[in-house]
């Protein structure tokens, strides 16, 4: 096998997703929290029936630059890493729920 079949082989580790990711994320019990405090700055009172209106708003400009920021401050590399984690929790609870 040669060094680049070696690096196109996928690699095993138990979860990709969560290596890097600090305890606290990691934890199903703070999915919730977490959750409502993300949805916190998802909210606004606008309603944009396009995407570029959307762009344009300084308010909506503003509430994601505010998550961004605190995806980045619980320890997020980007938003795809932020979505995939909601989606592994879903599945957490789903098969284990806490109550
Ligand atoms: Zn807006």
């Amino acid at each position: 096998m040669t060094e680049e079949q070696a690096e196109a082989l996928p690699k095993y580790t138990p979860n990709p997703l969560f290596s890097g990711l600090s305890d606290y994320l990691k934890d199903p019990k703070n999915f919730e929290d977490i959750q409502r405090k993300i949805q916190e700055t998802i909210f606004t009172s606008c309603v944009h029936s396009t995407m570029s209106s959307y762009a344009e708003c300084a308010k909506c400009t503003e509430k994601m630059l505010e998550r961004r920021k605190l995806l980045v401050r619980l320890g997020f590399k980007n938003a795809s890493q932020y979505l995939k984690w909601v989606e592994v929790h879903k599945e957490i609870t789903r098969r284990m729920p806490l109550r």
